[in-house]
């Protein structure tokens, strides 16, 4: 390969706390009737004073923590200052240079292997209002609601370690997981949750430095569509480098209806937005205590479960990622195994009910299932030659149980019982195996 893409990727992550980040308006707009989730603060009028969230805080420190990033003790906010009509107060509270999260990795799949991935930084900002164009009077207006204007946000950047789309949509699957598996954000694509921001560019194969350029395409919603707009980006970078033309450094828009990444401007730089420390905010000062209690209570990640579901429960790698996929699945697994222990299940016969039945677990409890996948076992499952077998094995070699069993001691049924069921490997009815044998017993 002549080229070798060069991709980073920014990805925003709202946050589902029941309050905005700075300001006591309820979190949960979605669908709601538009400006009715609003404050002074929030809608950025002069006087009115931010109070930072704690909650939002912390779920965004832990999902620092989860991606493995160094968590700063001392950090601050900051206001990135832009015009548009969204942002009422014509800057974004977000951080600069004091990140609550830095230099942390994820490893993904790509292709047989793993890779790692370098987290740059992980920070804490607010949403802005939402822009509808819509017609009224016969005339095209813009409208503006404030329900989301000000709902915690957290951003997570990448190093630009990506050589492939395939890539990308592995890693956002897998954060989307992570903070799922958190429970800090529903990671809802569909409601806009999680908003995806690749940079693209191509470097020539064998090149140690970056490439001159980068284009951004800014704020995509879904997997499919990132994975189009890389593959569009990459297919016309290389085109301009192979006439000798750079491309531009610039911000693009996927246009679904067209498929193409269209030109929206070219690519501010940091100091275009004057930052500046947010005066209304009090730097973060964080113990190391409090940090280490932060990080002791983050649940079993996606990647520790898939491990253990493997080594406990004997499950193959493609049976324990289904299962892992999502946590309330991987819980109601957990608590089958539990209960079909007493029924002599064995994990792996559960893990294959699931799966292939596609059990819909908000219908049939784990108690359910594991009564029903024991009754399988009775009436489908028995190879009855096998049983057969290992009853007149057990027969044969137990001349006096037999004897005293023909003799009238019909209680030594149960001893027998029990020797059948250690030849056999499959766990069987107990009825079952008492009417084979009670046959053979009485054949002669
Ligand atoms: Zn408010
Ligand atoms: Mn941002």
């Amino acid at each position: 390969m002549k080229y070798i893409p060069v991709i980073g990727l920014e990805v925003h992550v709202e946050l589902k706390t029941e309050s905005k980040m700075f300001c006591g308006c309820s979190a949960d707009y979605f669908g709601k009737e538009p400006n009715t989730h609003t404050c002074p603060v929030c809608l950025g009028l002069p006087g009115a004073l931010p109070v930072a969230n704690k909650t939002a805080i912390e779920w965004c420190i832990k999902i620092g923590l989860a991606l493995d990033c160094k968590i700063s003790l001392l950090s601050k906010f900051d206001r990135k200052n832009y015009f548009y009509p969204d942002l009422p107060k014509g800057y974004q509270i977000s951080q600069y240079d004091k990140p609550f999260c830095e230099k942390g990795s994820i490893s993904i799949r790509s292709g047989n292997n793993t890779k790692t991935i370098g987290i740059t930084r992980v920070h804490q900002e607010e949403d802005t209002g939402k822009l509808i164009h819509d017609i009224v009077n016969e005339k095209n207006v813009s409208l503006i609601d404030f329900n989301r204007s000000g709902v915690p946000l957290v951003e997570i950047v990448t190093d630009p370690d990506f050589e492939s789309a395939g890539e990308v949509i592995n890693y956002l699957k897998k954060l989307q997981q992570i903070v799922r598996y958190l429970d800090v954000s529903n990671a809802d694509m569909e409601k806009g949750d999680m908003r995806l921001e690749p940079n693209i560019s191509l470097k020539l194969s064998g090149d140690q430095e970056l490439p001159r350029y980068k284009v951004e395409v800014k704020n995509i919603n879904s997997f499919r569509f990132v994975e189009k707009a890389i593959n569009y980006e990459l297919k016309r970078q290389e085109e301009l480098l192979e006439i000798g033309e750079t491309p531009k450094q610039e911000t693009r828009g996927w246009n679904e209806k067209k498929q193409i990444t269209q030109s929206q401007r070219s690519k501010e730089e940091a100091n275009d937005y004057r930052y500046f420390p947010e005066p209304d905010l009090p730097p973060f000062r964080f113990e190391q205590s409090y940090i280490n209690e932060l990080k002791n209570g983050l649940p079993e990640l996606p990647e520790q479960k898939l491990y253990r579901f493997q080594s406990e429960f004997k499950l193959t790698l493609y049976d324990a990622e289904i299962l892992t996929r999502e946590i309330e699945l991987a819980d109601y697994f957990e608590k089958t195994v539990k209960t079909g222990k007493a029924k002599n299940l064995n994990p792996k016969q559960i893990a294959n009910e699931i799966i292939n039945k596609k059990v819909n677990i908000d219908e049939i409890s784990p108690e359910v299932l594991a009564g029903q996948i024991q009754a399988k076992f009775q009436f489908t499952k028995v190879d009855k030659k096998e049983l057969e077998e290992a009853i007149k094995k057990v027969l044969r070699e137990n001349e006096k149980a037999v004897k005293d069993y023909r003799s009238g001691k019909i209680q030594v049924i149960g001893f027998l019982i029990g020797l059948v069921r250690k030849e056999t490997a499959q766990p069987i009815d107990t009825l079952i195996i008492k009417n084979l044998l009670q046959k053979e017993l009485s054949k002669q």
